[in-house]
């Protein structure tokens, strides 16, 4: 096990989110690379912080292919004491291709045959998360990574939704966060409904997410829209289906349109999803 900080050795800066940086460590002792990521919090912060040390604990026990494993999570809480600051330090597996993300800006769009696996597997995922009774709710392209195999898997549960918080957090240094929530999630008067448990709006990231991969950019706005809080409301709450493209195969169009059903009551759940044909295929 990997018992101290020390024992790791910084090699590159592997990127920045809202709270914190991923570097790629050495564990010197094993010869093995790890990420590490590390939340930075102050006098502020310091109480949401407690929180996702708290929900660190949950993340080291969740043990699924599909899921981003945590192997040791450090909590230099309350050390730095001249700003009152800490930080937080997760231990994590190293993924080689990086996040979605970072692969639809090298490819631009992918073909719905590596989108159907992408899908399956996240849905492999939330169905493991959903059966422990955790909801993900951040689900998006940076948040699904890539190994070396190819194999997508989901990262940053429990970490980046209580670090970026939900409603409140819909300012412009993460409308990327904002961008996949689900209508019941920002606007739960109008569609939340008294039952909404959060596992549907898993769901509706998801299928922004498969069509963002098909058409290679954002797919509730236009390409030149800016994607602030309003316009995103708009798009997500009170928009049309977006368009899907002609090319799209009926099993993949009726995939999509089941994920982004405004109503999460008639949305495919985890398991319904799981069983669609655009997830079956045999190629
Ligand atoms: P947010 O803070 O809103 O979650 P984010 O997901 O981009 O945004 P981080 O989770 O801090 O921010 O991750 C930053 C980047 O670091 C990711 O986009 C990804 O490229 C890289 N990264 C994160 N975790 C790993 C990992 N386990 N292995 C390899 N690269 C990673
Ligand atoms: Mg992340």
């Amino acid at each position: 096990g990997i018992d101290n900080l020390s024992d790791l050795e910084k090699m590159a800066v592997l990127g920045h989110g809202t709270g914190g940086t991923v570097y790629k460590v050495l564990h010197k002792k094993t010869s093995s690379i790890y990420a590490l990521k590390v939340l930075r919090f102050n006098q502020n912060t310091i109480s949401i912080c407690r929180q996702a040390a708290r929900e660190a604990e949950i993340l080291k026990r969740v043990d699924s292919q599909y899921i981003i494993r945590c192997h040791a999570v450090f909590d230099n809480g309350f050390i730095d004491t001249d700003n009152g600051g800490g930080d937080l330090c997760f231990v994590m597996e190293y993924m080689e291709g990086g996040s979605l993300h970072d692969v639809l800006r090298a490819r631009q769009r992918l073909p719905e045959h590596v989108i159907s696996g992408v899908a399956r597997r996240v849905l492999e995922g939330l169905h493991y998360l959903h059966s422990m009774q955790i909801v993900h709710r951040d689900i998006k392209p940076s948040n699904l990574l890539v190994n070396d195999k190819g194999e997508v898997k989901i990262a940053d549960f429990g970490v980046s939704h209580i670090v970026a918080g939900t409603r409140e957090a819909c300012h412009d240094s993460n409308m990327g966060t904002c961008a996949y929530m689900s209508p019941e999630r920002f606007d739960p008067e109008r569609w939340g409904g008294d039952n909404a448990n959060g596992f549907a709006g898993d769901v509706w990231s998801l299928g922004v997410v498969v069509l963002e991969c098909y058409v290679g950019h954002f797919p509730l706005i236009g390409p030149a829209q800016k994607p602030d809080w309003a316009t995103l409301m708009c798009a997500i709450c009170f928009g049309e289906m977006p368009e899907i493209p002609e090319t799209a195969s009926p099993e993949f169009r009726s995939f999509i349109r089941w994920c982004l059903e405004k109503d999460w009551r008639k949305r495919g759940t985890v398991g319904e999803l799981l069983g669609h044909a655009f997830v079956n295929r045999k190629c």
